[in-house]
């Protein structure tokens, strides 16, 4: 199983951290071993200063699929849910000023909250995947909020761009971006995501 994450999905976390919008989709992956053990804590790595949290939601890949035309890309994944990208702001900075891969501060241990809840997207009501409303709270306070149709690409076309250069397999994990809020992790705190009013994850820092 591979993670694939999308980088400045929203506007305004671009903005927040100097970017421009992207004309294409940017990705990147995270190792199965990255996968945070359900009920476990997460540990801040003793190699950076600056773990941030971006609240992102989840696609799960529920068919192989290369070259995937846009308009068939909602039968290539079957259900959501909501992770975190952890990511060591201070390393990636570094890697970023000189040209180098994103893996060091993207791709650690534990770097990848997955929730164990998956809602089948057949199961969504409303305006299904265009009106997912999520966010983030830190010790009970809300951090960060998104709405599935602020996103600058949309699920169907993130599944149809990465998979003109990989193979995508059953079981492979999208995460599609975080908007803005981002900010840093300190020991003791409650990271809580929700969808709607679901709670779909609960991890303490340590
Ligand atoms: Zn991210």
């Amino acid at each position: 199983m591979k993670i694939i994450c999308i980088g400045r999905n929203y506007a305004d976390h671009a903005s927040e951290l100097g970017h421009t919008v992207p004309s294409e989709p940017l990705f990147f992956l995270k190792p199965d071993s990255a996968v945070l053990a359900h009920r476990h804590p997460f540990y801040l790595p003793d190699w950076s200063q600056e773990v941030h949290y971006e609240v992102e939601l989840l696609v799960r890949i529920s068919k192989l699929g290369k070259s995937i035309a846009p308009e068939f890309a909602h039968r290539y994944c079957d259900a959501i849910s909501l992770g975190i990208d952890f990511t060591a702001r201070d390393v990636q900075a570094e890697l970023k000023s000189m040209g180098h891969p994103w893996e060091k501060a993207k791709a650690f241990d534990g770097s990848a909250v997955i929730s164990r809840d998956w809602l089948p997207i057949d199961s969504l009501t409303g305006g299904g995947l265009q009106s997912i409303g999520f966010r983030l709270e830190r010790n009970g306070v809300v951090v960060q909020e998104g709405q599935s149709k602020d996103m600058i690409f949309s699920i169907d076309q993130l599944i149809a761009y990465v998979s003109k250069f990989m193979t995508l397999k059953l079981g492979d994990v999208l995460f599609t971006g975080t908007p803005a809020g981002v900010g840093p992790a300190h020991p003791g705190d409650t990271l809580e995501g929700f969808i709607g009013d679901r709670s779909m994850f609960r991890v303490p820092v340590r």
